[in-house]
């Protein structure tokens, strides 16, 4: 027989906590969240199916903007990001690499870049595994528990808690869920039902090819630009280039537009075989130094495939006591640079509705029943992150199109640089704070209007 066990009923402050929150995915947002819950003396587990935390994905940037984010959640996030990132550029900096007949590498210092755009400066890279190992290191013992993947839950009617079920054959109830569980979220899945098309992520026409080439190749054919990162652009495909690991390594990744009307071809994996041949052919009107760097590549390659939610996009995040947060509920293609980032603003306006349903509760709990409470934060969730996320998915998508000159209307540098400014102000120039004053706005207004 199966028992179901409930977490933690003390918080930090040894109080018996008014509610305890389940985080499903221990990646970036997850462990972002649980710090900022737990900053507030809110009770939370985080189960990750992983049995430790390992490197998937390769950099991530952090804008100064979702550094301020993360220092509301726990000032010790952005305490230890000097500890493991570098500083990135404060430009984004495009060369149109379509020419087959210029030879980039004579132009002077001041003309190597086509477009250039300011996006502000004290913005990190740093690698995605380094940093969720810096933020487990934040967690108190027994926070996340590893080894645990979600198959199921059941939420019960009033009062009754949400009941997960693992795939160890385990269960454990909580009294709100937050799927963090990433762009294949099985919380989604769950809510939505396999039969709606809104539960998965589908393939976003495109495909990338990622490579490391030594540095001292790279530098040789590359010049100057192996030392920077680059932007390149041409007709259906673009490049994206910077140093790694101490300039040892020229990290490429090559976007491909995908014409093929059959799209991926396996959804439950998204990454297949591929060859250096292939990667020729669809460079092949590109740059002859770009193609001369693709020559440096192995014979074998893999092929990702690149998938997001805009197709189907997500009508709401939240479901009762459960809600979906970063890519669980609104994976995008990488062009933007600011998938974690849109999750962290997430985490943000959890942890503030979270705070003030916690406050509710525990100034008069005979007021409103602990249910209701939740699903409210988790409404007001919704209303105040759902239209910007989904921004980002449909403005990624649109920058990729643009890098690779496929959006029709757009076909010089200066509509380039127009188009893309309006974009990039639009993602760092985010006043959080109006965001943070809006959530509690618009959960006093859902409660008090409820209440009466
Ligand atoms: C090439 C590339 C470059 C990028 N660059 C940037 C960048 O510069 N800046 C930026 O902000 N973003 C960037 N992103 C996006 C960023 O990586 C993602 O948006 C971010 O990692 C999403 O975090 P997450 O926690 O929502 O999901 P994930 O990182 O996918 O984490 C989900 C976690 O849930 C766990 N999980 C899944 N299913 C279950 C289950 N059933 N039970 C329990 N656990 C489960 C997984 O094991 C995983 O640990 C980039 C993405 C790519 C692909």
């Amino acid at each position: 027989m199966t028992t179901t066990t409930t977490d933690p009923t003390k918080t930090k402050d040894n109080m018996d906590p008014p509610f305890h929150i389940s985080i499903i995915g221990g990646g970036i947002i997850g462990l972002n969240l649980a710090l900022g819950l737990l900053n507030r003396n809110i009770s939370v587990t985080i189960y990750e199916q992983a049995h430790e935390i390992k490197e998937i994905g390769a950099g991530i940037g952090i804008s100064f903007g979702i550094q301020e984010c993360m220092r509301e959640l726990d000032p010790r996030i952005p305490e230890m990001l000097p500890r493991i990132a570098v500083l990135g550029p404060d430009t984004l900096q495009w060369v149109d690499a379509s020419s087959t007949t210029e030879d980039f590498g004579l132009r002077g210092e001041g003309k190597l870049f086509d477009m250039r755009l300011p996006m502000g400066e004290g913005f990190y890279l740093c690698h995605r595994a380094e940093l969720c190992n810096e933020l487990v290191k934040l967690l108190p013992e027994g926070c996340l528990r590893l080894g645990k993947r979600l198959d199921g839950f059941e939420q019960g009617s009033e009062n009754a808690k949400v009941v997960m079920s693992f795939t160890d054959g385990t269960k454990v109830e909580a009294d709100a869920v937050i799927g963090c569980d990433g762009i294949k979220s099985r919380v989604r899945n769950l809510l939505l039902g396999d039969e709606n098309p809104a539960s998965k992520p589908h393939y976003a026409k495109e495909s990338a090819y990622r490579s490391l080439i030594s540095m001292s190749k790279a530098s040789s054919i590359l010049g100057s630009y192996s030392s920077v990162l680059t932007l390149w652009i041409g007709h259906g495909a673009s490049i994206v280039t910077f140093p790694l690991s101490n300039n040892k390594y020229l990290n490429v990744a090559a976007f491909v537009q995908d014409n093929n009307k059959d799209g991926w071809p396996d959804y439950h994996k998204h990454t297949v075989q591929a060859s250096k041949a292939e990667i020729m052919h669809a460079f092949a009107d590109f740059n002859p130094r770009i193609r001369r760097l693709f020559e440096e590549l192995p014979d074998e390659q893999n092929r990702w495939g690149i998938f997001d939610t805009l197709d189907y996009p997500l009508e709401s995040y939240a479901y009762g006591c459960v809600a979906v947060a970063g890519d669980a509920a609104h994976g995008s293609t990488p062009h933007h640079g600011m998938g974690a980032g849109m999750g962290i603003e997430d985490a943000l306006v959890l942890r503030t509705v979270l705070e003030r349903a916690k406050q509710k509760l525990s100034a008069d709990p005979a007021a409103t029943s602990k249910k209701i409470a939740l699903s409210r934060a988790f409404e007001t969730f919704d209303s105040i992150r759902r239209e910007r996320s989904q921004w980002l998915v449909a403005s990624s998508r649109r920058q990729g199109q643009l890098v690779k000159w496929g959006v029709p209307e757009i076909r010089n540098k200066e509509d380039f640089v127009r188009d893309t400014q309006e974009r990039i102000s639009k993602l760092y120039g985010y006043d959080w704070r109006l965001m943070v004053k809006q959530s509690i706005e618009d959960y006093e207004k859902r409660t008090e209007r409820k209440d009466r």
